[in-house]
């Protein structure tokens, strides 16, 4: 395959992006809904529903296979007009782990996707928290319009409100939520008007109509949808680019993904409004210019369930340059040379494998036992070394003993090795000793993977007793750890980097300790570096 040697011009037609949501918002509908769109698949899939997860990877790669999409368990690639776009998946239910957050290290913006009736619930919050953090550059997709849901003015609000991200309305509903009629599309003034398709199976139909028309057609509902858009204009809600890009506001969409209705808009958006890759901050505050030689980092390590089968897959996001399979890499972590003949090889049975990548892609890396969440990959010189990935506030506790007494060495390797990859969080505390170490997780997922791996790996299982603890902050000053370690409802442990996480068991026993103790000098935000 010819390699494209303008990695910039490449890189420059990449959108890299993440879906972040509550479970139900609808993020598996849009994301069909998206590849429909561009063209790439011709009807929906019938993905819909809870048992649906693994079916729609699974159903990805029978639609891979047929309509040449790329896909890993981690990323979609589809084209869209002359951009090639990334989603990259940020798993919802019982799969969400640190690695969901860790998803957004690897993206260039985000589409926050809101059920109308719903706003901004909890998961959607913490996602955007972390976007947040990274400056990430948020479009808002407010979905389900087709339904009873709250009024747009009020859901405009709540972001103003809840998270201080001023939207930008794109579009403006036309009818209120249930009665969708179309959008007034406010950058040219004119009405999108949907048309449903059976099923919503096929791209929808839209026309656009002019102002004229439109107040001719749906009257006061028309005037109405101009109006309320007027107002948020003029309360700051007016399109500005550079603030869309520096995370300040959010353009916003209304739309219906399962009747396939703002689709377009969205990609449209992606591509013309979205920031392509830039160039990448190493640890020591350089850029490295997205035309330097091969460079990323690994975002997200998958280690099989099977005992049978140890495979390991690495997902790397490449920040530089062009990867070409078998290339060889070092590993600024150990480094060691890391060959990459085996790139997406489990997916290369039955679809050829990719053997190019860009800027903005996400490659799966095989068999890669030597890679870790957070290692640097880099071809040439010079060599590159990208800042460690953000830890984030665990939700979740559980003791850690091994069931045989007799493997305290192995238990206590597994254990730092678990800690070391990001597994888990490992925590202790005098009170407690080395013996029985506290694992933190922010999604039950990680426990499980842990336990495996304690067994599997280094032949040492484990029993997990879980702790009462809901409410989680930092504690800020060590001196104040006493206070909090006397009774049952708190207690300090200490994590690796050093940091002191204070545990409750729930917001009233915080409350009490904060009443008690008015200097307790607590931080609660969820990423901690
Ligand atoms: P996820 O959990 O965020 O991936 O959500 P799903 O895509 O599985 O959607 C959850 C439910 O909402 C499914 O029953 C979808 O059919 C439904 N849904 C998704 N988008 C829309 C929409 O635009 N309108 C309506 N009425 N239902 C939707």
């Amino acid at each position: 395959m010819a390699v494209d040697t303008d990695v910039l011009a490449t890189a420059g037609r990449r959108r890299t992006f993440a879906v972040i949501s509550h479970p139900d918002a609808g993020k598996s509908t849009l994301t069909e809904a998206l590849a429909l769109h561009a063209k790439v698949i011709s009807e929906a899939g019938a993905v819909h529903g809870k048992a649906g997860r693994r079916g729609v990877v699974s159903d990805w790669m029978e639609m891979e296979q047929a309509r040449g999409i790329s896909i890993t368990s981690a990323a979609l690639q589809f084209g869209y007009r002359d951009c090639v776009v990334n989603l990259l998946d940020t798993p919802g239910h019982a799969d969400f782990s640190e690695d969901t957050y860790r998803v957004l290290t690897a993206v260039d913006s985000a589409v926050m996707l809101l059920d109308a009736a719903k706003g901004l619930e909890p998961q959607t919050l913490k996602l955007f928290e972390v976007c947040r953090h990274r400056d990430i550059p948020v479009i808002t997709f407010i979905n389900k319009w087709d339904r009873p849901g709250r009024d747009a003015l009020a859901l405009c609000d709540e972001l103003v409100e809840r998270i201080g991200l001023q939207p930008m309305p794109l579009t403006w509903p036309v009818g209120e939520a249930g009665h969708f009629r179309g959008v007034v599309d406010l950058v040219t003034g004119e009405f999108v008007r949907y048309e449903r398709t059976a099923g919503g199976a096929t791209a929808a139909a839209e026309e656009h109509l002019d102002a004229e028309r439109a107040l001719a057609e749906v009257g006061p509902e028309w005037t109405r949808a101009v109006e309320e858009a007027e107002l948020l204009a003029m309360s700051g809600g007016e399109f500005d680019r550079e603030r869309y890009l520096k995370a300040s506001a959010t353009p916003v969409l209304f739309g219906a993904a399962v009747l396939n209705f703002g689709v377009r808009h969205l990609l449209d958006l992606l591509v013309s409004l979205a920031p392509p890759p830039s160039a990448r901050p190493d640890a020591a505050g350089d850029e490295r210019p997205v035309d330097a030689p091969f460079s990323g980092f690994v975002f997200k390590v998958q280690t099989g369930m099977d005992r049978a089968h140890r495979d390991q897959v690495a997902f790397a996001r490449v920040c530089s340059g062009v990867f070409e399979r078998g290339m060889v890499v070092t590993n600024a972590t150990t480094g060691r040379p890391f060959a990459t003949k085996y790139t997406q090889q489990m997916f290369g049975r039955e679809r050829s494998t990719v053997d190019t990548a860009y800027p903005g892609d996400v490659i799966g890396l095989v068999n890669a036992t030597a890679l870790r969440v957070g290692d640097t990959l880099y071809a040439g010189k010079p060599a590159v070394r990208y800042p460690r990935l953000p830890t984030f506030t665990p939700t979740a506790f559980a003791v850690a003993r091994p069931t045989d007494l007799g493997k305290a060495k192995q238990f206590r390797r597994g254990v730092e090795q678990l800690g070391a990859e990001g597994v888990v969080q490992v925590l202790t505390s005098d009170r407690r000793g080395d013996a029985a170490p506290v694992f933190a997780a922010v999604g039950p997922m990680q426990f499980e993977v842990a336990a495996h791996r304690m067994d599997a790996e280094f032949n040492s299982p484990i029993r997990l007793d879980h702790l009462p603890y809901r409410t989680v902050r930092r504690l800020l000053d060590p001196a104040q750890a006493p206070i909090l370690n006397t009774g049952t409802r708190s207690e300090v442990l200490v994590r690796a980097d050093g940091t002191l996480l204070a545990l409750f068991l729930d917001e009233i026993s915080l409350g009490m300790a904060r009443r008690l103790n008015p200097d307790l000098a607590l931080d609660d935000s969820l990423v901690d570096n």
